[in-house]
């Protein structure tokens, strides 16, 4: 049994670890650090899949280029040279509406211009200047009804299929959509609330808002945390096949055991999914016993479909389905589209997502019957005259983590412990956030912190010179 000390520990080498373990290394390059990860590669739920000229993503797909952290991070990483972006005011999107795809206009006016839902349903929108906020913890299907109408329910789903694969009616609008629930408090209303902040916003050349852009690398996605992950690995700095089993206060700091090592830390980062968090941490919080042992996960299957280019797909980042639709496939993104390299010359790549919050039986299916029905969903929307010349079936292990009953309490917990127990970071994937940039922003923030603590450490270590 190896026995070691460094001043930061990271639990975990998906891309929020990583995040943690560069950002510190920009900020504090004297602390000495490490990052133990599970499996045999960086990246946790970013995996990218080559194969025949296509390129498909297990998991994300690519992150809006509106965050500033995401945009250091990628600095730090060494991939400005890599990205690949495609812009939203370029690329538009499609829901699927009474069996076809109808195209989504990418500004609020043009929107409510666009015969989506009926002039009705677009006066009721307008009443949501006089609505007042609703109280407790509603569901996003129970606030979205009481703010904007029924007839936007359809809209509501097929961006939270897009996002967390989940169900409107159990996803809460407080855990999703912190700051939209903020501007309905401060200002009465969102749509005032959104038109107070338009005036801040950045504008291009024509003085309309920038609309931001999807982002990703030429090679795909696990671009990123392999970059990230590449000068850890060379100074032993990260460690693979290293499971984390059990996590434990010692004297000023914190004890980290594995299978092989017993690790002894100034500052914990628990860089993981809620729910292997929630294990580990349930000897170190005691008595504070969390609201919920577990968050709910959505898993979904992607399959990816390449076509000759006689398949006649839209233009665009690609297409949703709301749940009353009825349809196999939650969604299809164009992928070829939005980045040209990720089919051979004269194809197309189709990504198609199954699955969810609320089909996981179809999860159960074997990959021809996956293929099959999905080829034939698509070929009532899209027109298809050939078969796909390329098939596979991507199954990630995890699911994402759904924000439901009892998450803004899970939330709150978690602040609590990490006030009461000082050193102990907690990040990664469900907690503030599901997204690639919501995981960045987080890591920066402990970045910082832990950068803070042992800036402080530092200074009283004159007085008391010796640590454990
Ligand atoms: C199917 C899918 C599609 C997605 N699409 C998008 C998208 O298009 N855009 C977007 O912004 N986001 C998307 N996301 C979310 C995005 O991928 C996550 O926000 C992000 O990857 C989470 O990173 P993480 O490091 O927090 O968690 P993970 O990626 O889960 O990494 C955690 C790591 O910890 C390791 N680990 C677990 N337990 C232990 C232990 N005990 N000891 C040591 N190591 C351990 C795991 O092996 C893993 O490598 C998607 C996610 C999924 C699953």
């Amino acid at each position: 049994m190896e026995n070691k000390q460094v001043d930061v520990l990271i639990v975990g080498g998906g891309l929020s670890g990583l995040s943690v373990a560069r950002f510190l290394q920009g900020d504090r390059p004297e602390l000495s650090l490490m990052v133990l990860e599970k499996s045999e590669r960086p990246g946790g739920a970013i995996l990218s899949h080559s194969e025949e000229g296509y390129l498909a993503e297990w998991g994300a797909h690519g992150f809006l280029d509106n965050c500033a952290e995401s945009r250091e991070l990628i600095e730090l990483a060494g991939l400005a040279d890599e990205v690949e972006r495609a812009p939203l005011g370029k690329f538009v999107r499609y829901v699927c509406l009474d069996g076809k795809l109808r195209l989504i206009p990418q500004s609020p006016k043009k929107i409510l211009a666009a015969g989506l839902v009926p002039l009705w349903a677009k006066l009721r929108v307008l009443g949501e200047l006089w609505r007042n906020p609703l109280a407790g913890e509603p569901s996003v299907a129970a606030w979205v009804e009481h703010r904007f109408g029924r007839a936007l329910l359809p809209f509501a789903d097929a961006v939270f299929t897009g996002t967390y694969a989940g169900d409107i009616d159990l996803l809460k609008i407080d855990a999703v959509m912190p700051g939209v629930r903020r501007l309905e408090r401060e200002h009465g209303s969102v749509i005032r609330g959104l038109l107070k902040k338009r005036k801040t916003l950045k504008k291009d050349e024509s003085g309309k808002p920038a609309l931001p852009a999807m982002t990703s690398f030429r090679g795909g996605m696990a671009r990123l945390p392999q970059a990230l992950a590449s000068p850890l690995g060379i100074n032993n700095q990260l460690l693979y096949r290293t499971e984390v089993r059990r996590v434990s206060r010692a004297d000023d700091g914190w004890e980290v055991e594995t299978a092989q090592h017993v690790l002894r830390c100034r500052d914990l980062v628990m860089a993981l999914p809620v729910n292997p968090s929630l294990s580990l941490l349930e000897p170190v919080a005691g008595s504070m016993r969390p609201p919920l042992t577990a968050l709910p996960e959505a898993r979904i299957a992607t399959i990816a479909l390449g076509f000759t280019d006689s398949a006649k797909v839209p233009f665009g980042f690609g297409y949703l389905a709301p749940e009353r639709e009825n349809r196999f496939a939650l969604g299809a993104l164009f992928s070829s589209h939005m980045f040209p390299g990720r089919a051979p010359a004269g194809h197309v790549l189709l990504e198609v997502l199954v699955g969810g919050r609320r089909h996981p039986e179809r999860l159960e299916l074997a990959d021809g019957e996956l293929i099959s029905r999905v080829y034939d969903d698509l070929r009532e929307l899209i027109d298809l005259p050939e078969p796909p010349c390329f098939t596979r079936v991507l199954r990630p292990r995890g699911g994402i983590p759904q924000l439901e009953e009892g998450y803004p309490a899970l939330l709150d917990w978690q602040t609590r412990l990490q006030q009461a127990q000082p050193g102990l970071h907690l990040c990664g994937f469900g907690w503030h956030g599901i997204g690639i940039n919501d995981m960045v922003k987080e890591a920066r923030k402990i970045a910082r912190a832990v950068g803070e603590r042992s800036a402080r450490a530092a200074g009283e270590a004159e007085v008391k010179p010796v640590y454990f």
